[in-house]
């Protein structure tokens, strides 16, 4: 491609209102530009990019059998109705005001009912089926560029079988061909579970790439045999056991004492563990007949409560009390309140594993300005069930207490998922087995995000000067400069090296053929662009028979003679 042909607008400045470094550099890079709050045009280099990590998952999902299929964005506001998405989605769907359709977020509801009057008798089963489509999520202010648009590219597969054995089949095979893909795009990976076995059984798993753009929160170990979203990350730590002392609990006036920092400078003490951290939960009651649970939940007094633990333990709607729950059941306010003498007798305690029978804690008293100093959970508290409910903080060590630790920013850039029967059963898509007994469909489901990809592959691969591509995604593998444009023999040169590498040795090149631009705006703009290799054409070197290279990430320049510039430049673009 010759750039006299090519729309590449490319910027020397960061653009204003951009944050995160891909944002940025898709923008200076001219592979993108915002038409509106979260939605994007594709300019052709950036289109270039998107096809080739599609042609990389398209061609992973062929080799398990995928069947490619392309379904409507537009979609009728029945079927989510019929799952009951359109309430679970909420504002993040999209809703057309003057015909009752929808913009789908995904496809779960469409590609059931495709499955539902096809897929009817055990013969029929199992199969794999996807897509490669534009989805719509009004996304709450949407501020880090492709990573986290409106409209944007996903493949979802979703695999329909007979039972969970052959889901477990499916799953796995997907899980195989996510990490192909992923190594083929040339992301430093990695994978986490996103539930614990306590969400129905059902298994999930996040492929999750390192980085300060990212918005989810690991904890991995730097020899990655440890990943894990924090929400449920679990850790090695000595509990904090007992003193056996057998002093009696006592309250004592601590004014305008708060929170665990005051408490701690209250008392001149520098280690936390044994001030209890109380904290009021309220699991709402299902039905009118039921009563709202309360649960008073306690942990080290320099931990965090992780509420998706609780969540796993107790249900999705569990929810921290606001004040008036907490003075009503506890009768203080929060930086008050503790296991003993609570007002309402029926709250459940919990307390985090740490403090297994633990004594001598001090902990709120329920009454405000007070707290209560030897407290023994096994003497003095009647029953106290006991769970893993803390965050597991920056440098602790792995269970087994072989790694330290590392808590990180992650970008998910794709999440497989162990459906069920949720979605087969809400639209009726049964099969029919062996002995003609009819059974839901089991199935599972698979997304990738095309253009998070390529920005997840941007945050990782730049410097100062720009992006740093390489490997299957780079839009070229060459990008040639003509280096001395107001030359006219040095042009027609270039031009012929041009022809040699685009249509003799079927390269992928980028050609600056610029007459009018000056040779370092070139290299900039080169370095900027990221083409992995540069050949750079200049009138001395071309004299005494040589070709520059520039190899874009390493910054190596290599002086090459001219007859044995085309194998040197084979050479490289396999390397890099
Ligand atoms: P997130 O937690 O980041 O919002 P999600 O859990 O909503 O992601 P899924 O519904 O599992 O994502 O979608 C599958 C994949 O689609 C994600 O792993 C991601 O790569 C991509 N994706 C999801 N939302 C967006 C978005 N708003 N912009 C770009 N890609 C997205
Ligand atoms: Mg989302």
């Amino acid at each position: 491609m010759r750039l006299t042909n090519f729309f590449i607008p490319t910027l020397k400045e960061d653009p204003v209102d951009t944050v995160v470094i891909s944002h940025k550099l898709m923008i200076r890079a001219g592979m993108i530009r915002q038409l509106t709050s979260g939605v994007y045009s594709y300019l052709p280099l950036g289109l270039i990019v998107f096809k080739k990590i599609q042609d990389i998952i398209r061609d992973e999902m062929n080799a398990i059998d995928g069947n490619e299929f392309l379904l409507p964005a537009l979609t009728p506001s029945e079927i989510w109705s019929q799952t009951g998405r359109i309430d679970d989605f909420g504002d993040i769907m999209f809703k057309i005001k003057n015909r009752d359709l929808v913009l789908a977020p995904t496809h779960e509801e469409v590609f059931t009912s495709i499955a539902k009057p096809n897929l009817i008798s055990y013969k029929d089963l199992p199969v794999m089926w996807y897509q490669i489509q534009t989805k719509f999520r009004n996304e709450a202010r949407p501020r880090s560029g492709v990573l986290r648009g409106r409209q944007f590219t996903m493949k979802d597969a979703y695999s329909f079988d007979v039972d969970y054995a052959g889901l477990d089949v499916s799953y796995d095979l997907q899980d195989k061909a996510y990490k192909n893909i992923f190594a083929r795009c040339g992301l430093k990976f990695f994978s986490v579970n996103a539930f614990s076995g306590a969400m129905g059984g059902s298994a999930s798993e996040e492929f999750m790439v390192e980085s300060e753009a990212g918005e989810d929160i690991v904890a991995i170990t730097e020899d990655g045999s440890y990943s894990s979203n924090v929400e449920i990350a679990v850790s090695f730590k000595e509990g904090v056991g007992r003193k056996n002392s057998n002093l009696p609990y006592e309250p004592f006036h601590t004014p305008n004492v708060k929170s665990i920092d005051e408490l701690a400078e209250f008392l001149g003490i520098t280690d936390k563990s044994r001030l209890a951290k109380s904290r009021v939960f309220v699991n709402p009651a299902k039905s009118e007949n039921e009563k709202n649970e309360y649960i008073l939940v306690l942990v080290c007094g320099d931990d965090e409560v992780n509420e998706n633990k609780l969540q796993n333990i107790f249900g999705q709607n569990i929810r921290p009390g606001h004040p008036e729950e907490l003075a009503e059941i506890t009768g203080a306010d929060a930086g008050s309140i503790g296991p003993i003498g609570l007002k309402n007798k029926d709250v459940k305690i919990i307390a985090d594993l740490l403090l297994k029978d633990a004594d001598e804690l001090i902990s709120g008293a329920n009454k405000n300005d007070y707290h209560t100093k030897n407290i023994d959970l096994k003497r003095d508290v009647k029953k106290v069930d006991y769970y893993d409910l803390r965050v597991v903080k920056d440098g602790e060590y792995t269970t087994d207490k072989k790694q330290k630790i590392k808590i990180t920013k992650a970008i998910e850039v794709g999440h497989i998922f162990k459906l069920g029967t949720k979605y087969a059963e809400a639209l009726h898509a049964y099969y029919l087995d062996k002995d003609g007994i009819e059974h839901a469909i089991v199935m599972g489901s698979y997304g990738i995000g095309v253009e998070r990809i390529a920005a997840a592959y941007i945050e990782q691969n730049n410097d100062d000067k720009g992006i740093i591509w390489g490997g299957e995604i780079a839009p070229f593998k060459v990008h040639l400069i003509c280096a001395s444009a107001s030359k006219e023999e040095i042009v027609k040169e270039t031009d012929k090296i041009y022809d040699v590498l685009f249509n003799g040795e079927k390269i992928e090149v980028l050609y600056d053929d610029r007459l009018d631009v000056r040779p370092g705006f070139k290299f900039n703009d080169a370095d900027l662009i990221g083409i992995p290799i540069q050949v750079i054409i200049g009138e001395k070197n071309y004299k005494n028979g040589n070709a520059e290279i520039k190899v874009r990430r390493t910054g190596e320049r290599i002086m090459v003679p001219l007859n044995n510039l085309f194998d040197k430049v084979l050479e490289l673009i396999n390397e890099y």
